[in-house]
């Protein structure tokens, strides 16, 4: 039996400001843009329990959640500290895990099934993982278990915050039963819309749709859903980093359709890969993007050189030329990530290894 968990950090950026102000503990508290008195442009980003008492939630609009409690404490996204708590909390999950893949900077699934001999067993590890957690950074998360990875993150949803809620495969349809079709894992505002214009308001009645009428308006995914609404999903999980590859990702902090703020951060990341690649002393023949949108549907599409490079701007071209040619036009985006593959070592260093060797 494959067990998988899913760890979700609570309002993260919010408990990150929390941790280092401990002042701002049980007032309410918003990340995001700056509020200006109100004529503040851009949106929220997170913000703690407390805020959301008063109606303010992360992608509201700054001007909206100040209307809402004018005396909240706002506060700029301080990315580059986030990200380091990120790693930290990766590096406890990592070392609970025998296959881990991180899905965002506060979201990570592990793979436990090695460690433990069934669900009992698991809630307990899941447990002493929150602690272990909370020991080391002094952040709080929550703690989806299941058999696969749909059925982790749709008990962590149930779970929050704070919690830890296992939902075994037997149960998986009955519990996804009564909750709204929008709560689905995957399923975004314009597809949400479809589904209830179709008739279906909860995924029960998803789950007993006709598969050929959902193909018939969704495609391919039409089928996805069905199995989604089942609580069939993937048990892979995918190891980010292979050792047969360089890359780097980021998770926007907020989904962004910008093309200029994504350019600019595929930039960053390639030059990031670059340094990587310099590091490692290798040459790359394949160079590939991937994006993951904010309904979670995300691609990978690569393109080879059909020579092998060691040259950054290589990096950069070939991420943005891939970007324009397959990136979906008015789709918000999640995260982004570059990575380059197929390495020979590179020839300066053979040459040197050479001589040294003789
Ligand atoms: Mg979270």
């Amino acid at each position: 039996m494959r067990i998988i968990l899913l760890v979700d950090m609570d309002y993260f950026f919010a408990a990150c400001e929390e941790l280092r102000h401990p002042e701002y503990m049980g007032k309410p508290l918003v990340v995001g843009a700056d509020p200006k008195g109100g004529s503040g442009r851009g949106v929220v980003s997170t913000c703690n329990y407390a805020a959301r008492k008063f109606g303010i939630h992360s992608a509201m609009p700054i001007s909206m959640a100040y209307r809402l409690k004018k005396d909240a404490i706002f506060v700029p996204v301080d990315y580059n500290y986030y990200e380091k708590m990120s790693n930290q909390v990766m590096q406890v999950i990592k070392s609970y895990s025998t296959k881990f893949e991180q899905v965002s900077i506060d979201e990570a699934f592990a793979d436990i099934s090695a460690k433990v001999e069934d669900y009992a067993k698991a809630v307990e590890y899941a447990k002493s993982l929150k602690e272990k957690i909370k020991a080391e950074t002094g952040l709080p998360c929550s703690i989806g278990i299941s058999s696969n990875k749909l059925m982790a993150k749709m008990a962590c949803e149930a779970g929050k915050p704070d919690g830890i809620k296992l939902v075994k495969q037997e149960d998986a349809a009955k519990f996804l039963s009564p909750l709204p079709v929008g709560k689905l894992y995957g399923v975004g505002n314009k597809t949400k819309e479809r589904l209830e214009s179709m008739g279906f308001k909860t995924i029960g009645g998803l789950a007993k749709a006709n598969v050929a009428n959902l193909v018939g308006t969704f495609g391919v995914w039409g089928a996805e859903l069905h199995k989604s609404a089942n609580g069939i999903g993937d048990d892979v999980i995918v190891e980010n980093y292979e050792i047969k590859s360089i890359g780097r990702e980021r998770t926007f902090e907020t989904d962004t359709i910008d093309q200029d703020k994504i350019v600019a951060m595929l930039k960053s990341i390639s030059s990031e890969v670059y340094d990587d690649v310099k590091r490692q002393g290798v040459s790359f023949k394949t160079v590939t993007i991937k994006i993951r949108y904010h309904d979670f549907t995300e691609y990978l599409k690569s393109r080879s050189l059909g020579h092998y490079s060691d040259e950054p701007g290589e990096i950069i071209d070939n991420a943005l030329k891939l970007f324009y040619a397959f990136a979906e036009k008015g789709k918000r985006i999640r995260k982004i990530g570059v990575r380059v593959s197929s390495f020979s070592k590179r020839q300066g260093q053979r040459r040197i290894g050479e001589f040294t060797s003789a």
